[in-house]
């Protein structure tokens, strides 16, 4: 069926009163940023729906890229036709034909916003049920859970009528909850992390830290091609880069085993923090799940997260392994995490960390190094890409690494 249309209908973002323009309007710009490759498309972002215009382009692409926009309930392709009983019927009809036999039970929604066409909303729904049960006697109508609703509106430039309704992502559309830095790792916690910070409308910037020659360039590469996995929810995403290899040798010399680790995170928060601060983002989350492993307990994010006032939140940090995979795999993350390329922070493990490390001890220990050189000489060296999920290096970056399988 050539469709004309897509109705979007709003999630959450309806019963926010008074942030309802804000929230349009940032849906609005989030939608045309991730359908940019459409240039025939036109998008009316009305009060309570957003209205596609296809002018030609096929359905089914753009409607692929809708399905991953946060802030969207769900969405119909649909028919404009003009505002003609006859054309109307022979239209409803042929859009049923192509839902049977697989279709069973059926039930015409009627709306009407322009009050003057010469039907009302019942007399529609009459009018077209009795019709196309004429027409298609195996069809039964059914008020309640049918198989196909038959959606018709009725508008001042014409009819619209669809018959699908289509689940979009939910959540708050990104941006409208202000940015937050991302601690992005290539493990499999850290990018659902991320999907769940942009599900609640929060725009993110990765920061990723790297210790060459102890990590590779294609473990870059991984944690790279994993934003490019995120970035179709929201457009592009900032990939910052962060040197790590002096703090790790720095503290690798200095601190007694049971705390390598304890203070290396507390560096790493401390840095995204400072990031945080210089690019005006109003949170840090990451991918930490309560005990899941020994940096990972309370008495260590009491001694990690220290270093920094700024809310640290933990999206999976009441999730079991199995829930944080199941979402890996929904977003299509989980095969690129799962693949053996060096973390900085495996290089550096102790083979013993303290599950309890004791806050006093790792302020202690930490004194003892130059912190705030090695902090500056750290971000001196961040390097910043944007990254879009078509970006051509990102797709050689995946080629490499499938590659190397
Ligand atoms: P993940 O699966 O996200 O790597 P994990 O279970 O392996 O998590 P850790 O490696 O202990 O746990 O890391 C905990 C969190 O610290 C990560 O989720 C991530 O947010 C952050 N982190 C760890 N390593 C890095 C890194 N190299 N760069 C940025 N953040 C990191
Ligand atoms: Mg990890």
């Amino acid at each position: 069926m050539q469709y004309t249309e897509i109705t979007v209908r709003y999630g959450e973002l309806s019963t926010k009163g008074k942030n309802r323009r804000e929230f349009i309007g940032r849906l609005n710009g989030n939608v045309t940023k991730t359908l940019r490759e459409f240039p025939d498309l036109k998008i009316y972002p009305k009060r309570d729906r957003m209205h596609i215009a296809l002018n030609g382009t096929d359905s089914t692409a753009v409607m692929a890229k809708l399905r991953q926009v946060f802030g969207i309930q769900n969405f119909s392709p649909s028919i404009t036709i003009s505002k003609d009983i006859e054309i109307l019927k022979q239209t409803a009809l042929a859009m049923m034909q192509e839902l049977v036999p697989a279709a069973k039970t059926f039930k015409i929604n009627t709306r009407r916003s322009d009050h003057n066409f010469e039907y009302d909303t019942n007399q529609l729904n009459l009018l077209l049920g009795d019709y196309i049960y004429d027409q298609l006697p195996q069809l039964t109508a059914q008020m309640k859970y049918p198989d196909v609703t038959l959606r018709v509106e009725v508008r001042r430039d014409g009819i619209y009528l669809s018959s699908q309704t289509i689940k979009g992502a939910g959540g708050l559309p990104v941006g409208t909850a202000g940015k937050a830095m991302l601690m992005l790792s290539g493990g499999i916690d850290s990018p659902v992390a991320g999907y769940l910070a942009m599900k609640r409308g929060v725009a993110i910037e990765m920061v990723h830290f790297f210790s060459p020659p102890y990590t590779s360039e294609r473990a870059l590469a991984k944690a790279k091609a994993l934003t490019a996995k995120l970035a179709p929810y929201v457009g592009t995403i900032n990939f910052i880069e962060v040197p790590f290899t002096e703090i790790q040798e720095e503290v690798k010399r200095s601190v007694p085993e049971g705390y390598l680790m304890t203070v290396q995170r507390r560096f790493m928060l401390r840095l995204a923090a400072a990031l945080a601060k210089k690019r005006e983002a109003l949170a840090i989350f990451n991918g930490e799940s309560v005990g899941q492993v020994a940096s990972q307990t309370l008495e260590s994010m009491v001694a990690i997260n220290d270093v920094t006032t700024l809310p640290v939140i933990r999206p999976v940090a009441t999730m079991d392994k199995n829930e944080i995979i199941k979402i890996a795999e929904e977003i299509d993350t989980f095969d690129l995490s799962i693949m053996p390329f060096e973390d900085c922070c495996t290089i550096f493990a102790p083979p013993r960390p303290k599950t309890k490390p004791r806050l006093d001890k790792a302020r202690y220990y930490e004194e003892q190094l130059d912190g705030a050189a090695l902090m500056a000489r750290a971000l001196a060296g961040v390097k910043i890409t944007e990254i879009h999920s078509h970006d051509e290096f990102m797709q050689s970056d995946q080629d490499q690494i499938q590659s190397i399988l």
